[in-house]
């Protein structure tokens, strides 16, 4: 059995303070670092988007952040701009012990799609490449973390189970965004998926 803990978008413009921050999403991360040497391999997600992505309001004219439009691929909630490659928004929490990750995976560098999971971008075929390297390397057990529950995670988590991996979201070590019900509803997706939801 090969393990990989993979933490999901543990970047400045998530944390306090950030363009998109989610509450709280700082206070896992010393947390996280202490997990990581429990396991085989370590993957680090980058939300990574070029200035201008389709998934900004800004990028809309009339929208606001936090609407929700209709794109080819499916509804897309609309972000405060956030995460564009080279900004400081875009680097990991400088908490974060990037040292241990065996992989860093960039995700939402395409401008016409958003790109929430760490396996599909958000037409659910588009694939990063993370299954494949995560097969190639043996990996069948997933343990996720990170920011934000509801989004990231949670996509991933469920893309993760239905890909056949063992995959278990530590809740203790996500923090959520909550919007209008969106963390219950990502909690009865992974339930369903068959993603074990644990804290420690
Ligand atoms: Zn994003």
């Amino acid at each position: 059995m090969t393990r990989a803990l993979i933490v999901i978008d543990v970047q400045n413009d998530f944390c306090p303070g950030g363009a998109l921050e989610v509450p709280q999403g700082d206070e896992i991360i010393a947390q996280i670092n202490d997990l990581m040497k429990d396991f085989d391999a370590v993957i680090l997600t980058q939300d990574w988007h070029p200035a201008r992505h389709s998934s900004f309001a800004s990028s809309h004219s009339a929208k606001g952040p936090y609407e929700v439009i209709e794109m080819p691929y499916g509804p897309q909630v609309l972000w405060p701009d956030h995460c564009i490659q080279g900004t400081s928004g875009a680097e990991f929490h400088h908490d974060l012990n990037k040292v241990p990750a065996d992989l860093i995976i960039r995700k939402g560098f395409d401008p016409a799609i958003d790109s929430y999971s760490a396996f599909f971008e958000n037409d659910r075929t588009t694939p990063t490449g993370l299954e494949g390297y995560l097969r190639t390397r043996g990996i069948t057990e997933l343990v996720l973390v990170g920011l934000a529950l509801d989004f990231c995670v949670n996509y991933s988590a469920v893309d993760a189970a239905k890909l056949g991996f063992k995959t278990e979201v530590r809740q203790d070590l996500c923090r959520a965004i909550d919007l209008n019900g969106s963390l219950q509803s990502a909690i009865d997706a992974m339930t369903t998926a068959g993603v074990i939801l644990t804290r420690v």
